[in-house]
């Protein structure tokens, strides 16, 4: 899972790296940092939240992207989170990743597992695992981000990285545009959002518009 891992974060700058020749250059920094990167996802792993309650989750995703230094908002649309890395002129690329975590009791066994608990909206009691790849996709946002940040003569343009809370229960988007995202935001001219796939071999990206 880590390949995938690496060959994921490694897509999505190369989708949004002006330079061909970066790949190289992609592939070098993603195994410098792809250690520290795991180990942020086994966090984020550790702690899922649920739907609406992705407070914890926002908070850290927008500790990371601050330290950066991108420009971040919280409490966009509930627990969403909007951070704006600008570098000059040129195209505005949106990218996104969802904050929650699933109603499932995590049978895997890892050292990592998430033993997290909590209650259903009708009272019942559930286990709440990343069971769906939330955390990846999390992981992945704050590695390009940091690899953006840290390569800005490669590209020009603005980067909006946006946290969007209770995918799951598809309101967490429509929530955030009410809350003005398009309005008190960049508004992009490309988006991009990634999401793992168990269907597909490691090593190998899908991708459709
Ligand atoms: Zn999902």
């Amino acid at each position: 899972m880590f390949k995938s891992f690496a060959v994921a974060l490694l897509s999505v700058a190369i989708a949004v790296t002006t330079v061909s020749a970066a790949e190289d250059d992609v592939k070098t920094w993603t195994d410098a940092q792809v250690d520290d990167l795991v180990k942020l996802y086994q966090h984020f792993h550790t702690h899922p939240e649920l739907s609406f309650e992705e407070k914890a989750t926002a908070a850290r995703l927008a500790e990371e992207l601050k330290a950066v230094g991108a420009e971040v908002e919280t409490g966009v649309g509930g627990h969403g989170v909007v951070a704006i890395l600008k570098n000059g002129d040129g195209p505005t690329v949106m990218m996104r990743t969802d904050l929650d975590a699933l109603p499932v009791v995590e049978a895997t066994e890892l050292s990592y597992a998430s033993k997290v608990t909590t209650k259903n909206d009708t009272g019942d009691e559930v286990g709440v695992m990343h069971a769906c790849g939330h955390d990846i996709h999390i992981t992945n946002l704050i590695g390009v981000a940091r690899y953006m940040a840290s390569h800005r003569d490669d590209w020009q343009g603005t980067l909006v990285m946006i946290g969007q809370p209770a995918e799951e229960k598809g309101a967490g988007a429509k929530a955030m545009i009410e809350d003005g995202l398009f309005k008190r935001f960049p508004r992009p001219d490309y988006a991009v959002a990634l999401h793992v796939d168990s269907f597909l071999e490691t090593g190998k990206i899908g991708y459709r518009s």
